[in-house]
This record gives structure tokens, C-alpha cells and sequence, in this order.
């Protein structure tokens, strides 16, 4: 089926900004709180929000195999489980309603009435309901990093890494989407040179700057997903913050690996960009060295040029941009790992989540986390407001954001944005 919601030819009579995220070429898929107090699944264009529940009711999509309540839900996870061919025919029939050239809506003031919201009417849910969230660890250049700081050069990278995208099972009950403010967590942490552990506030909240890809129904147990046929089942992604307090993770981590230090908060853009509008922004794969086992070989250009930064926010100062990466440098694409996570038959759902893990650039300003970023909190790094951070403090906000460019069109994700509170206080809980 032809994706014309693409055509980089295409203006609509909404009003979009040159610089905008969102043109008619992206239509994202998101869940929104309407100034009615509905919930509603909608998409956006430029600075207006569009009630897809309503444009259905309105008979927009006649023609189109769709239960009459699929937009009518506080989550996307049904209309992803329709499956891609349902995904573009929604979006191709979203592009012509709002072309320049389509007057049919355009000239209809009671529907435009129902149907659009400027943003500051609406407040943006979480999109999916997240039933299984993995994180992948795919950044040759983060594993790297990590493994020299913690084992020394000689053994960065462990043996299995150049073999498998790894991964390990998160959670999902705090994920959260976009302006929702985390409390710093507390834990249990080894103070340098001592061997009895203390509890208290983390000291070493991090960011880790990532993208995640949300899946439909993929397969049986037992029923592997062939690497080929993997893009089928990915819906979209997000852009996403995987809050991090270093000292608790460092101190727990082994012999199984992220706990606490990792499932107090995980931060997603809400707005989910479609595989399909991503289609321009196909490179190659970083060269992979060894040549991987046969069910992770791939053909064609699996990776995708996404422009990554993230910046910090101090209370009542401008924010200072401490990162700029790109999804591109990640050794494992999301075909390998989508194969991999499958290849022994585990079942993936309509709204899994995969977090793609820090994505790192070659160079020191393009580190994806403050731990690269600052060395461990050997280098600090200077605001613009004359302080420094080695880590994150309270009430700085954590802003991210993720745009792909090319000559023709600028597809974005917009940011995630995250404040972080000083450690939960009962006494201050209404
Ligand atoms: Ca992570």
C-alpha cells in the first residue's frame, strides 16, 4: 500500500510552523484529555491537536474496516493490534482531510468545532497501556564507555556483546508520559570504601537519552519472528528518558542486573511517530564485526537518522544542551533486536515497549548520559547559569528532544520533559 500521507509535496490548510515537528507528513498517534474532560486518541498537526474519535463519528473514515469506538479508547493498544495495513489507510485518509487542497472539513465550521484543540486545551496521556517494557543495552559506544569505567579498557565490552543485542525485562508500572515530575528515589547504596551498605536519598540520579518502539501483536509463544519480517510489527516510537540513580544500580546490579536503580521512573514523549513516517530517514547500520549469527543477518538499511539532544534545566535558569547524538549510531538496529527478543518463542503484544538503551555518539559531547558525559563526575560540566552538575539536582528539569531532517520535510518526535523532586515527603502529600 502506497504511503501518501507521505508525499513531501503536501501543505495543509492547518497552520504549521517552519520549524515544526509535526507536519502533515508526520501524523503522529497519541491519547488526549479534551477540554471536555473526554479522553480521546487523536493525532497533531503544526499546533492543533485532532480528535480522531470525533472525525470518526463524523463519518471521516468511511471505507475504512474500523470498529465504530477504535478512537473512542484511553489507549491505542486496539488500533495498533488492527495491524500496518489499518495504520497507513488511517493515515493516508488523515492527510487528505487536512490537505491544502481539500475544502470538505476545511469549510465546515461545526466540525471543525468538535474535532480540533489547540494544545493548551488538551493534556496528553500516556498513549499505550505498556503490558511488557525491555530495554536493550544496543550503543557500542555506551557499552563501552560503562564497561572502561567500571572494568578497565581491556575488558569494556563483554564477550556475548558484539553477538546479541542485550537486553534485560523493566517494568512498566512507572512509565510515564511527558511532564509528569518524578521524586528523587531512595535506596540502598555502598559508600566508597566501605562494605556495609547505608539507605538514603540516591545521589546519582541520571538520564539515560534513548528511543523506544512500541509493537503490535507479533507471534505465539514459541513462534520465533524472522528478522526479515520484524519492521512488520512496530508500530512507531518514542522518545525516551530512562531515569537512572547510579550508586543504587551500581550496588544491586549483580548477578541479575537493573532493579531499583532502574524502575522508579521512565519518561516517553507522548506523541507515537509511525515506522511509516520515519520511511525518509533510512541509513545503514554500523558495520558489525563480527558478522552476527544467521537469524540477526538483515538486508537493506535498518537503522534511522534521528537528531537526539538532551538539555538541563536548572529552577528559574535557561537550560544548558549537555548532549547531541543520533538513534543512527546504535550497533544493534530494531529488527535485530525485535528477532532476538523472539528467537527462543517469547509472545510480544500490541503496546510492548523496547527502549533501545543510551544512544552514544563517538565524541564526548555526544554521550548519552551524565555518567559518560561527566566521567563519573570526574568532569563536571558547566551551566549557564554558573553552576555545575556531575548529575542531576533537585528540581532541575531533564528536557529531551528528537527531530529527523531533510531537504523536503522535518519529522519530530517534539520533547519529553521531566522535573525532578526532591525525595517523596509523606508530610507534604495532600
Ligand atoms: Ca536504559
Amino acid at each position: 500500500m502506497p504511503l501518501s500521507a507521505n508525499n513531501p509535496d503536501r501543505t495543509s490548510w492547518l497552520h504549521v510552523d517552519k520549524n515544526s515537528d509535526f507536519p502533515i507528513q508526520n501524523i503522529p498517534f497519541g491519547v488526549f484529555l479534551t477540554r471536555d474532560d473526554i479522553i480521546t486518541i487523536g493525532t497533531r498537526i503544526g499546533d492543533t491537536a485532532i480528535d480522531l474519535g470525533a472525525l470518526h463519528q463524523l463519518g471521516y473514515f468511511d471505507g475504512i474496516p474500523l470498529t465504530d469506538d477504535i478512537f473512542l479508547q484511553d489507549t491505542l493498544n486496539d488500533f495498533i493490534a488492527d495491524g500496518r495495513k489499518t495504520w497507513r489507510l488511517v493515515r493516508n485518509r488523515i492527510a487528505q482531510i487536512f490537505d491544502a487542497n481539500n475544502d470538505t472539513l476545511k469549510n465546515n465550521k461545526q466540525h471543525k468545532e468538535i474535532v480540533l484543540f489547540r494544545l493548551d486545551e488538551i493534556e496528553m496521556q500516556l498513549p499505550v497501556q505498556i503490558g511488557d517494557y525491555t530495554d536493550f543495552y544496543a550503543s557500542k559506544e555506551h557499552a563501552t564507555n560503562i564497561g572502561t569505567m567500571f572494568r578497565g579498557e581491556e575488558n569494556a565490552l563483554m564477550p556475548n556483546w558484539l553477538h546479541m543485542p542485550v537486553g534485560y525485562h523493566g517494568r512498566s508500572s512507572s512509565i510515564i508520559p511527558s511532564g509528569i515530575p518524578v521524586h528523587r528515589p531512595q535506596g540502598q547504596t555502598l559508600p566508597e570504601g566501605s562494605d556495609t551498605p547505608v539507605f538514603g536519598p540516591s545521589k546519582l540520579v541520571d538520564f539515560e537519552l534513548e528511543m523506544a518502539f512500541i509493537t503490535t501483536d507479533a507471534n505465539d509463544l514459541g513462534e520465533p519472528i524472522p528478522i526479515e519480517e520484524a519492521e512488520d510489527y512496530i508500530f512507531g516510537l518514542v522518545l525516551f528518558n530512562d531515569w537512572s540513580a547510579r550508586d543504587i544500580q551500581k550496588w544491586e546490579y549483580v548477578p541479575l542486573g537493573p532493579f531499583l536503580g532502574k524502575n522508579f521512573a521512565s519518561t516517553i514523549s507522548p506523541w507515537i511517530v509511525t515506522l511509516d513516517a520515519l520511511e525518509p530517514f533510512r541509513v545503514e547500520t554500523p558495520k558489525q564485526d563480527p558478522k552476527p549469527l544467521k537469524y540477526l543477518q538483515f538486508k537493506g538499511k535498518k537503522s534511522f537518522d534521528i537528531n537526539l539532544e538532551a538539555a538541563i534545566k536548572p529552577k528559574g535558569a535557561k537550560e544548558t544542551v549537555v548532549c547531541k547524538s543520533n538513534f543512527k549510531y546504535m550497533y544493534w538496529n530494531m529488527a535485530q533486536q525485535l528477532a532476538h527478543h523472539t528467537v527462543n518463542g517469547c509472545p510480544i503484544n500490541s503496546g510492548d515497549m523496547m527502549g533501545s538503551g543510551t544512544i552514544s555518539g563517538p565524541t564526548p559531547d555526544s554521550y548519552g548520559s551524565m555518567l559518560e558525559l561527566t566521567w563519573k563526575g570526574e568532569n563536571p560540566i558547566k551551566m549557564k547559569d554558573g553552576t555545575e552538575r556531575k548529575f542531576i539536582n533537585d528540581n532541575d528539569t531533564v528536557i529531551m528532544r528528537a527531530f529527523c531532517k531533510n531537504d523536503d520535510v522535518q519529522i519530530g518526535f517534539g520533547e519529553v520533559k521531566t522535573k525532578m523532586l526532591p525525595i517523596f515527603s509523606p508530610q507534604k502529600k495532600k
